[in-house]
């Protein structure tokens, strides 16, 4: 049995596609259906439905064998717990955006930047700010929050986020703007060490199926 874990959503509705191409297609809808394991039409894979945040941690212990991640989870994940334990073998162009940072349109960021001033930052992604921040010898006051980071700078929480931002629609409405990009944001397939030994042949043959795929989008 292989099984693969994603999230709902972006992750889930991109990754059809690719799974499609592989010949897998899942039995059940995640957003109609409450079951966190789907069937497929493949008695042999099956898909669990995790939090995207989730994904890493399910594919490390093994009880997903292959899972799709984002980057910025990725990123945020390996500045915790290190890199080992996972391949990451196919960047798959899917759920593409990019982690910024945004200040509320009345905020003067790059006066803030240029006087050494120390800014409070909310956002979910805290390691990886705080790696953004001091590279450029900025001092800064890091608030984790585990959603809607968007509202921190409008209700005095923070002075700016660190958020992923794709069409910039969800800044605009909340009179926000990016001053920055932190990094470029894709999804990546990942795969458990020893299931890549263990169940060399049926992971081998997602990871080609896939990687033709995402060769084949221009
Ligand atoms: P948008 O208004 O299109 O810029 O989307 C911004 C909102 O969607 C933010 O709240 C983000 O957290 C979320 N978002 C956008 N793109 C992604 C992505 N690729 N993965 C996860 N969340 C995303």
């Amino acid at each position: 049995m292989l099984t693969l874990a994603l999230s709902k959503g972006r992750i889930f509705d991109d990754t059809l596609p690719l799974l499609a191409s592989a010949g897998i297609r899942v039995a059940d809808d995640p957003d109609t259906s409450r079951k966190l394991i789907l069937s497929t039409n493949r008695p042999d894979v099956r898909i669990i439905i995790v939090r995207a945040s989730d994904v890493p941690t399910y594919v490390l212990y093994g009880a997903a064998d292959v899972g799709v991640a984002g980057s910025d989870v990725l990123l945020e994940h390996d500045a915790r717990h290190g890199s080992a334990g996972m391949y990451r073998p196919i960047d798959l162009n899917i759920a593409r955006c990019r982690m910024m940072v945004a200040v509320h349109e009345g905020f003067d960021y790059e006066a803030a930047v240029r006087s050494g001033a120390r800014i409070r930052v909310a956002t979910k992604y805290v390691d990886t700010a705080r790696e953004h921040f001091a590279a450029k010898g900025m001092h800064v006051d890091l608030i984790k929050l585990y959603g809607s980071m968007e509202l921190a700078p409008l209700v005095g929480l923070a002075d700016a986020i660190v958020d992923v931002v794709s069409t910039g629609g969800t800044l605009k409405a909340n009179r926000l703007i990016a001053v920055e990009e932190v990094c470029p944001v894709s999804a990546r397939l990942v795969v458990n060490q020893a299931a890549l030994k263990v169940k060399r042949t049926e992971v081998q043959a997602l990871l080609d199926a896939f990687e033709l795929a995402v060769k084949a989008v221009p």
